[in-house]
């Protein structure tokens, strides 16, 4: 649905976007992670038209930006980080004027409003002034207006930002229950958000993709760090990191002898898709030193997010 080609901004000197590749198919619920300055917004903007991309193209269905940027603009519906309500408005009102913006004729709007309003959960806040709301029900009311026209895709930028962990649930289960129908991109900083709301996650730091797939495919991925810790008896922490280094996969050892019990400690970090601790035992059993201890880290997406953005 959506094909994103050398994609690229810069601001002034500044490349803030730079080159990235994404296909987009129908009803996927995208999440863009990255640091603070990582380009989310910026590609999140050019993607809804808002900004012309220094380089490359967006296409969604059979549309280009640089051709049809209205006819792309047409499928999309945009929350900003600071959804721009009219806030001494009524909510009805508010949405009524986006409904007649839109073009719904009476009937098809009266309609609308209520799917909306059961929709975003805004049945019981219809009649309130917008001012008065809290910061999640605010939220709401702009995803509404988001998805006044039902357009096909939904892009929200950082969607839970500033909300109460009450909020943010609220929130994520009504951008889940749009993405049953509709593909939705969201950007957020914040992992467990990527994790809980979005069916595939894409990593953006310094403008690069530098991940993407879902949590399971991520943390399993290719190349990535994996740490496993070993306690051994009897054995020197020289002896310990000169056999072990040895061994095929291995990256690096950091490994300390001594403390009460006497026992060296070894992070050996190795890197490759092989599990090599049946390597390590082997090279272990080789020697008179007693292995007390060997555990494989887990990788989460918080250890890859951090290896991943690191220099952040
Ligand atoms: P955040 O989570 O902080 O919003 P982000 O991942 O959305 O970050 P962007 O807002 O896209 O990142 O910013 C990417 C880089 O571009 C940053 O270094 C930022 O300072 C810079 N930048 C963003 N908007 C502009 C602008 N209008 N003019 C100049 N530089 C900008």
């Amino acid at each position: 649905m959506i094909h994103v080609e050398g994609l690229t901004k810069y601001y002034d000197e500044l490349c803030a976007v730079d080159h990235i590749n994404l296909d987009i198919k129908t009803g996927e619920i995208v999440g863009l992670l990255g640091p603070n300055g990582a380009g989310k917004t910026t590609t999140l903007r050019m993607l809804t038209g808002y900004f012309q991309p220094s380089d490359g193209d967006i296409q969604v269905k059979e549309f280009s930006i640089h051709e049809n940027p209205l006819a792309i603009k047409r499928l999309i519906g945009y929350l900003p980080e600071s959804a721009p309500l009219y806030k001494g408005m009524i909510v009805y009102d508010y949405l009524d004027h986006v409904a007649r913006i839109r073009g719904l004729a009476p009937e098809a709007k009266q309609k609308r409003l209520k799917e909306l309003a059961d929709m975003c959960g805004l049945r019981d806040i219809m009649h309130k002034t917008i001012e008065t709301l809290s910061k999640g029900l605010k939220q709401r009311v702009g995803l509404a207006h988001a998805m006044m026209s039902d357009p096909e895709i939904l892009i929200l930028d950082e969607p839970t930002s500033g909300l109460d962990p009450n909020q943010i649930i609220e929130i994520r289960e009504i951008i889940r229950k749009i993405g049953e129908q509709k593909t939705v991109i969201l950007s957020t900083h914040i992992l467990s958000e990527a994790e809980a709301t979005c069916d595939r996650i894409v990593i953006i730091n310094k403008g690069k993709i530098v991940a993407d797939g879902n949590t399971q495919e991520l943390t399993a991925g290719k190349g990535h760090e994996r740490h496993i810790q070993i306690g051994l008896l009897g054995a020197d922490a020289d002896a310990v990191r000169d056999r072990l280094k040895t061994i095929n996969g291995v990256k690096s050892i950091d490994a300390t002898a001594g403390g009460m019990a006497k026992e060296t400690r070894a992070t050996v970090i190795c890197q490759g898709e092989k599990d090599i601790r049946t390597d390590l035992y082997t090279a272990i059993k080789q020697t008179d030193w007693v292995l007390v201890e060997m555990t494989q880290e887990t990788q989460t997406l918080e250890t890859i997010f951090r290896e991943l953005t690191r220099e952040n």
